[in-house]
């Protein structure tokens, strides 16, 4: 079982953004932005691009809404998406508000957010979603 799989189980504790009956969204422990968010399929497959086209679409279609949601709870220019998937071997999508092209910076030092901010912004997404 994959780190992201125990995490949608509810055996790991997560900041949930949105969810529904085959996705779920939660914000990253180490944002690279305030918003910084993670899309998942519920379905444990390693890689983004090794899904299958039709739950890939529907996965972005799910993005979308998520990215809606971030934008009207935290304004900035626009919401970058990105994959990467280096660290975690379960699906997911980056998403990241962006003010300039340096919050899709990867390897800048990541936020150290409290507790009680990451369960503020993570209740603001999920209430605009
Ligand atoms: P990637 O696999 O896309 O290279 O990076 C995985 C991302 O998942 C990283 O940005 C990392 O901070 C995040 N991440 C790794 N483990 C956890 C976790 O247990 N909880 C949350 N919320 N995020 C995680």
């Amino acid at each position: 079982m994959t780190i992201f799989s125990r995490i949608i189980a509810g055996e790991i504790p997560s900041y949930k953004c949105a969810e529904d009956d085959r996705f779920y969204a939660f914000l990253d422990i180490n944002p690279v932005a305030k918003g910084h968010t993670l899309v998942v399929p519920k379905q444990e497959v390693d890689y983004l691009f090794d899904l299958d086209d039709e739950t890939l679409a529907a996965m972005t279609v799910f993005a979308k809404r998520v990215a809606k949601a971030i934008q009207q709870a935290f304004p900035c220019r626009k919401v970058g998406m990105a994959v990467l998937g280096l660290e975690v071997n379960h699906a997911h999508i980056h998403l990241i508000p962006l003010q300039s092209e340096g919050d899709m910076d990867f390897r800048k030092e990541k936020l150290q957010l409290p507790a009680e901010e990451m369960q503020a912004i993570a209740a603001k997404i999920l209430a605009n979603f």
